[in-house]
């Protein structure tokens, strides 16, 4: 016998919607695409195809461990949150709240606990040492549209569907699926793009599977977006085609002032520095201009670089100029069917790290100086750390030396459901239920979909015998993190979290339970508990809720619940102004921070015409660190590094499952056949590649699909560690490419990771 359940694919941005079908054992035995889904209609990707494989998993952790005569030996749960809470509250009486990090891995905003019950958490342990994966990925765009917008999560995504023109710089969407973009199917709607006869651009140094398929790539040298963009600027004003639209006129300040700011970029003064003719540059903003409806979008490439916020900000003063923000085709903002809390304008930097005071950006520090803060003695010295779904041994940067760093700690905690080469030096690990276990609803990406849609999937499976859910372990942590001790009352600590949510539903004019009484909203989410009640709760605030009963065909849990593939809300809507938080209630084009660092960027220019160094907040002093051992600090000769995104992987989370690589070698540096003939280098052979941090040794696989002087590693591969508990991952080989990312390099004003445009020497092993 087996029986059908129909979910939400929870393993990366696109939110397909799957038919699952699982014995009478509750193990899966298909997975397919679901068609009747309102937004993917039957898309699936071979991660989604091998979901069963990866909940079969025999290292996926069934109990919890703990650290008994230095291994991880089987607990109990009790016997763990014990443990946890003995170690826990000594740390916090000798040492203080800061003495206790917390790191969030990406799967965080794929769960539905992750995004209700971290906050919660977070806050319990009173901390300023929050990190999380956000400053090695797509932290800059926060960041620029907090100033621009006056939200740090108000971010506009191309209006994929009904675009003419779209522009893709540092983005590979027909491999990735789409990242702060989320649309299923990203291969099938560009397909549909250029049959409808619009265009593609890609700007990338590599010709990866989107720009393959592109009518243009233009195939920039790294990190130089923000002048490729500046100059896209400096041609609208000096050819006089920038207007923002009459939709946009009474709502933008600053527009003189970024003309301005262009005026030193003219496209001849740039192109080397990018590696594209000026002419070429001129066109793009021509077409830009004249496309009845175009979109520039940037993604990881243009972040994880030392102007990442810089050129995040610049993508959508593009956007602006042309007259593509906020309306049909062009790039809008989504209107997701939760209620989210009215947003204060946005502030920044408002505190700076303990060693090397790099700023605060949306409640956290960058994980670049995660180290320091563990290594470096002083009041507010990091000595425990919790991870949440989190490997930044393999995420972030100088990933040698913070493994030896984190293996130092008095206490680390993990939740996770194996041991990574993070969770190995857990001294407790606390595994959450498998994927079908739970309940799921994407509170953030459908606040980046490209139609406005609300799709929820309950527990397909029942809990094991035990196992407490993702909520209630988050829920139990943050308990004792305030200083209680197991067993803890989980349902009433979640009464606590539901009054503060409610508390703040009622306090919001635009909600459409502003003013309601609390106690009688409570009696009606009565029957429901955790994420599922407040879920409720949020749905029926939002924009498209039931209100209780004051919109009588609104949104409410039940009615999703009734509708098991999704509810279409409808094509993005243009929202400015409503959407608009900024002290002036206008878009602000040119707000002074990153108006101040554009003289970095004219220097940067001005100084390495034709290269790509980064800048550094400090020269880095450490001795490399090695996973093959060398004493000598890097030459580099002469090539630059970027990371490559692969369809059967996603960051270090899936490369247990031998379905996904099928045997393949993914992890390879590529390199152009010409950098690899004068090297010495043959496809297949093993390279070492050296930056000032560190190196590692991979295999060589040439192709022209990379410029010259570029070579690209993919990330999240070297699980082959001591205590790693991943059969397949560990026999899968590859190597920790964030060996090579040095700490020092970021992004100034947001503190972003610099990954990619690193400088690194390429020779045979
Ligand atoms: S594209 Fe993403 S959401 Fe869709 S099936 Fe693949 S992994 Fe799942």
């Amino acid at each position: 016998m087996t029986r059908t359940v129909i979910r939400t694919c929870p393993l990366c941005e696109a939110t397909c919607g799957l038919r699952i079908e699982l014995d009478d054992t509750d193990q899966v035995v298909a997975v397919r695409g679901d068609t009747d889904d309102v937004f993917s209609a039957g898309y699936l990707c071979p991660k989604g195809a091998t979901l069963g494989e990866l909940e079969a998993d025999p290292d996926r952790l069934a109990t919890p461990r703990v650290r008994r005569d230095g291994q991880l030996v089987e607990a109990g749960w009790e016997e763990a949150f014990e443990e946890v809470a003995t170690r826990l509250h000594a740390i916090q009486a000798e040492h203080g709240p800061d003495a206790v990090a917390i790191y969030l891995g990406n799967p965080n905003v794929h769960t539905l606990a992750g995004q209700l019950y971290i906050r919660p958490l977070a806050k319990a342990l009173r901390t300023t040492n929050i990190y999380s994966a956000s400053s090695v990925d797509q932290l800059p765009k926060h960041v620029s549209c907090g100033y621009l917008f006056g939200d740090p999560l108000a971010i506009p995504v191309p209006d994929l569907d009904r675009t003419d023109l779209l522009v893709v710089l540092g983005g590979n969407p027909r491999v990735s699926n789409g990242s702060l973009m989320t649309a299923p199917d990203l291969p099938g709607r560009l397909t549909a793009l250029r049959r409808r006869g619009g265009r593609l651009v890609v700007v990338d140094p590599a010709r990866t599977r989107t720009a393959e398929r592109a009518d243009v790539h233009l195939a920039v040298r790294p990190g130089t977006d923000a002048l490729l963009l500046f100059a896209v600027v400096h041609t609208l004003a000096e050819e006089g085609l920038a207007d923002v639209g009459d939709h946009l006129r009474d709502h933008v300040r600053g527009v003189d002032e970024v003309v301005a700011l262009a005026a030193p970029f003219a496209p001849e003064r740039v192109a080397a520095a990018c590696g594209i003719d000026a002419a070429a540059i001129r066109a793009l903003a021509r077409e830009l201009a004249e496309a009845e409806r175009a979109v520039v979008y940037g993604r990881l490439g243009t972040s994880t670089v030392a102007f990442g916020t810089t050129t995040s900000w610049l993508v959508d003063v593009v956007n602006v100029l042309t007259g593509n923000l906020d309306r049909p085709g062009g790039a809008m903002f989504p209107l997701p069917a939760h209620h989210r809390a009215p947003r204060r304008p946005f502030r920044h930097a408002r505190r700076h790290s303990r060693v090397r005071g790099l700023p605060e950006a949306i409640g956290e520090f960058p994980v670049a100086t995660l180290y320091d803060e563990i290594v470096t003695p002083g009041e507010g010295q990091v000595r425990a750390l919790i991870t949440v779904a989190g490997n930044p041994v393999l995420s972030t940067p100088d990933g040698a030396r913070l493994d030896a760093a984190i293996a130092g700690l008095d206490l680390v905690v993990a939740v996770d459901p194996y041991v990574t080469a993070t969770s190995r030096h857990a001294d407790v690990v606390l595994p959450p239920p498998r994927i079908l276990q739970r309940s799921h609803y994407d509170l953030a990406f459908s606040a980046l979909a490209i139609r406005n849609v609300a799709n929820h999937s309950p527990a397909a499976v029942a809990l094991d015998d035990q196992q407490p859910d993702e909520w209630e372990i988050l829920l139990t942590l943050a308990a004792i993190a305030l200083g209680q001790s197991p067993p803890i009352e989980v349902d009433a600590a979640d009464a606590f979290v539901l009054h503060q949510a409610l508390e703040a539903v009622v306090a919001d004019p635009s909600a459409r339970l502003a003013t309601r009484d609390v106690d009688e909203l409570r009696a009606h989410l009565d029957g429901r508990r955790g994420p599922e009640r407040l879920l409720d709760l949020l749905l029926r605030a939002g924009p498209y809720g039931d209100g209780f009963g004051s919109h009588e065909d609104g949104l409410s849990l039940a009615r999703l619940e009734a509708h098991p593939h999704g509810i279409d809300l409808g094509p993005l809507q243009p929202r400015v102004p409503q959407l608009l938080t900024t002290a002036s209630g206008s878009i602000e084009l040119a707000p002074e921070p990153l108006v101040s660092d554009v003289a970095r960027l004219e220097r940067h220019l001005d100084d390495r015409v034709g290269t790509d160094a980064p800048s550094t907040d400090a020269p880095s002093t450490d001795p490399p660190s090695t996973d093959a051992p060398s004493t000598d600090r890097p030459n580099t000769n002469g090539l630059v590094l970027i990371g490559r995104r692969h369809l059967r992987t996603n960051n270090s989370w899936s490369h247990n499952v031998a379905g996904l690589a099928k045997g393949q070698q993914l992890c390879t540096l590529r390199i152009h056949p010409d950098d690899a003939a004068e090297r010495g280098l043959a496809d297949g052979t093993a390279a070492v590649v050296r930056s000032a941090a560190g190196e590692i040794t991979v295999p060589v696989e040439v192709t022209d699909a990379l410029r010259r002087g570029v070579v690209s590693l993919p990330h999240g591969f070297g699980h082959d560690l001591d205590g790693v508990e991943l059969t397949v991952a560990r026999s899968a080989g590859g190597a920790n490419s964030n060996v090579l990312a040095d700490r020092h390099l970021v992004d100034p004003i947001s503190g972003n990771a610099v990954l990619n445009g690193l400088d690194v020497e390429v020779v045979p092993a």
